[in-house]
């Protein structure tokens, strides 16, 4: 579901900025664009994982508005009547 989504990690050989779907970063033995060093999903899977977390809470967010005090997310005086 999110395997197209872009995302910048820093190559931990040559602490460049790899900008690459999450697809790319899950696969098995990738290689730096910019050192030319093997990487593992295995040195990604950490930050891949926290990535995931976040993303999938944002998503939350949007189906179900931010959980707020608001009914609506909208204004913290909502919910005191008509807002529904
Ligand atoms: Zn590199």
């Amino acid at each position: 579901m999110f395997t197209e989504t872009n995302i910048a990690l820093d190559c931990p050989y040559c602490s460049e900025t790899i900008y690459e779907t999450l697809s790319w970063f899950k696969k098995a033995y990738s290689t730096c664009p910019n050192c030319d060093q093997g990487l593992a999903d295995s040195q990604f899977a950490t930050v891949i994982s926290e990535l995931e977390q976040s993303m999938e809470e944002s998503i939350e967010e949007m189906i179900h508005g931010q959980s707020g005090s608001g009914c609506c997310g909208k204004k913290s005086s909502c919910g005191e009547g008509g807002c529904s």
